[in-house]
């Protein structure tokens, strides 16, 4: 239970972290927080040992527990199988001693009342949502209680008030800062590829659904071009992975140059890169990935003669389904591998989808 090969060992679920990924958020902020820059550890002891001042001796209960455990909690979680529960104590320990320390200086009347606040950003970003409306349900008790047997005292004296609350404001700026700074970056993640700057594959989806709406409501085509480097895997091998991952930005930028902004761009994955093109029917779509290729073969991107295949496919209005759209790029894209590569190759069954053939309004091109 208490060695470093004790954490580091299979993961245990527990009531508080039933999956991998929760224990792992449990220490993320911490981690953001960063040991010099964790502005509570100070504030927070600070302003009590100040406030103690004009408060007195109660306003340090904090600092008996749960400050020490909260300080030596970097030490512990790389020994303990279940850190979570740890962090539990200390959280809900800062509430015992926080509605003490409340009941003892005024009750509602307390300076230290707008630390009952300040846990909630913490709470949020560390515990899932059962473990929060226990910690919610735990400290409003606590709270209530302390309101209710408080001793009347006389008011606090402002320069205490002002200290505290000083304290509590600060520390929730910087926590929630923090917090909506990691939320930014996750997003940024998730829809962005980090090689390329092109939106990632998981991002694709909910664009292309939007796309999908407007061209089912506008009756446009929708056209879907597959671009796959060719022999990419002989750049690694001859150059190198470093080279390749230059090839692969180099690429993706002469691609984006070649699109329209009303285009989807994105890396599918590996040397594989997907532009949606809606309103743009298939002669018009063959057109557009023609132009990328021979913009990708007059780039050498990262200084090497490096070509690309490309396959394309369209369909109109309610037939528009990225699966199926995808399936006939990529075959249309193997032909043009089979056929030597360096080419571009249609769907053949796309223009037969062409609503204008089945005497429906001729699709109009937003562009
Ligand atoms: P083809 O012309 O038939 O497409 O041949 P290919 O060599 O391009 O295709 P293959 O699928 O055999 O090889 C793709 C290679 O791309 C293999 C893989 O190591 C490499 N690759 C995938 N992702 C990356 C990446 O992010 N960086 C680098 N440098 N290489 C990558
Ligand atoms: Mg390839
Ligand atoms: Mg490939």
């Amino acid at each position: 239970m208490s060695s470093d090969r004790a954490s580091a060992g299979v993961f245990m679920p527990s009531w508080l972290c039933p999956r991998p990924v929760e224990r792992s958020r449990l220490f993320e902020l911490d981690a953001r927080l960063g040991a010099l820059g964790n502005i509570a550890q100070v504030l927070i002891p600070l302003s009590l040992v100040v406030s103690a001042v004009w408060l007195g001796p109660w306003v340090l209960l904090p600092l008996i527990f749960p400050v020490p455990l909260f300080v030596a909690m970097p030490w512990l979680i790389r020994r303990v199988r279940q850190p979570e529960w740890l962090l539990l104590a200390g959280i809900l320990g800062l509430g015992c001693s926080l509605a003490v320390s409340i009941a003892m200086t005024g009750g509602l009347r307390s300076p230290l009342v707008p630390w009952a606040v300040f846990i909630w950003p913490g709470v949020n970003a560390r515990f899932n949502r059962r473990a929060g409306a226990l910690i919610i349900v735990v400290i409003s008790v606590l709270m209530a209680g302390a309101v209710l047997v408080a001793p009347p005292r006389p008011p606090a004296p402002a320069a205490a008030v002002l200290v505290c609350l000083l304290a509590a404001v600060v520390t929730t700026a910087y926590y929630t800062g923090v917090l909506s700074r990691a939320e930014s970056d996750q997003r940024a993640a998730a829809t962005i590829d980090p090689l390329t700057g092109l939106l990632s594959r998981a991002a694709l989806a909910t664009r292309f659904d939007d796309l999908r709406r407007e061209a089912v409501q506008h009756r446009w085509p929708l056209s879907v071009v597959v671009c796959d480097i060719d022999h990419f895997k002989r750049v690694n091998d001859t150059w190198g992975h470093d080279r390749g991952d230059t090839v692969l930005r180099a690429a993706a930028a002469t691609l984006e140059l070649g699109a329209r902004s009303s285009d989807l761009l994105c890396r599918f994955g590996g040397e594989e890169f997907i532009l949606v093109l809606p309103g743009v029917p298939t002669g018009e779509a063959v057109e557009v990935a023609e132009r990328l290729r021979a913009a990708v073969a007059q780039a050498e991107p990262g200084g090497l003669p490096v070509t690309a295949s490309f396959g394309v496919s369209c369909a109109y209005g309610a037939d528009i389904d990225f699966a199926a759209l995808f399936r006939a790029a990529d075959a249309a894209l193997y032909r043009a591998k089979a056929a030597g590569r360096n080419q571009v190759a249609a769907d053949a069954g796309a223009e037969g989808a062409d609503p204008a053939q089945a005497g429906r309004p001729e699709p109009v091109n937003p562009r």
